[in-house]
């Protein structure tokens, strides 16, 4: 019979992965002799509660140290195991094969609600497998989910201007989102299916290794950046961003800067916002060495 471990103790083993990440530590290995599949917590039989006599190692309860990085995303505790197990694409040093077999394990998910409410298709997402920028949104629309592609409705029209304001061509750069299938109704895609589906994204950026990824609204940047504030505190400003629960085939890069905006169907319904979303390109395009035009481009 399969053994669960206790909740504490699986709360104690996140945080312990998840300090090992930040240390870029990624391989574990299990010891026969005191494997925690050989250990059972004893239940008190009135309460349902650990028997005192379990107690957690000392180790596992030692507080970690605070985290000097705001921006590392949350392996949730479902998927602690899932990080314990080597990716497929690990070790693939060519991005377009690893995205492939990314896509490939991803397969035809059903692994979160999503699958059966209404999807067409998975769109996993499009670009340069070597781009040095990467636009992150927040689920396929009704467009997206007919053709496969994200943000090609008339949101992605205009990230489509946005790109070419930037100097840069739609094939440049990559583009994905937070969940790869459509939520019925365009709704905003829930908690569970975003802790659900991102990890692919973590891994996505994992082996593309851009250097900065933008996040195209609120959801997006909260999933990325694990931690929620309104958009006016989010943006102007780069943060640093390692994708959690993943590595890289390329032990040289560091992550990436991470920026905020605002998602273009945002701005499709306030125009009057998209000053302030060329700041946050402009801020983007000084770090990657473009060209910064003096005045705001007509079609932005
Ligand atoms: S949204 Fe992601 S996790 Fe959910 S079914 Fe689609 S591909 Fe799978």
């Amino acid at each position: 019979m399969p053994i669960i471990p206790h909740p504490d103790f699986r709360r104690a083993l996140t945080e312990r992965l998840r300090y090992y990440h930040e240390l870029g530590i990624y391989d574990f290995y299990r010891r026969e002799t005191q494997g925690l599949e050989s250990v059972e917590t004893p239940v008190a039989a009135d309460t349902g509660e650990p028997h005192p006599s379990f107690p957690l190692q000392p180790e596992l309860r030692e507080e970690m140290p605070a985290r000097h990085s705001a921006t590392v995303a949350a392996v949730a505790e479902e998927n602690i195991f899932d990080v314990l197990t080597p990716k497929p694409e690990y070790g693939v040093a060519d991005p377009k094969a690893a995205l492939k077999l990314i896509r490939e394990d991803l397969g035809d998910c059903t692994r979160c609600k999503l699958h059966k409410q209404g999807r067409k298709q998975i769109v996993f997402g499009v670009g340069n497998p070597r781009a040095e920028l990467m636009f992150v949104g927040e689920g396929p629309g009704a467009d997206e989910d007919a053709q496969g592609e994200p943000f090609v409705g008339r949101a992605g029209q205009l990230l489509n201007n946005m790109i070419k304001a930037m100097g840069l061509r739609r094939e440049e750069v990559y583009i994905a989102n937070v969940v790869k299938c459509r939520p019925p109704g365009n709704r905003t895609p829930e908690r569970d299916e975003c802790e659900t589906c991102s990890p692919f994204l973590m891994r996505q950026i994992a082996v593309i290794r851009p250097k900065v990824v933008v996040a195209l609204g609120a959801v997006a940047a909260k999933n990325l950046l694990a931690f929620n504030a309104p958009m006016a505190e989010l943006r102007g400003r780069f943060y640093d961003f390692m994708p959690a629960g993943t590595r890289s085939s390329d032990p040289s890069w560091q992550g990436a800067r991470l920026a905020v905006t605002y998602h273009p169907a945002f701005l499709l319904r306030d125009p009057r916002q998209k000053g302030e979303a060329w700041k946050d390109l402009q801020m983007v395009m000084k770090y990657l060495g473009l060209t910064v035009p003096s005045k705001r481009p007509e079609q932005l």
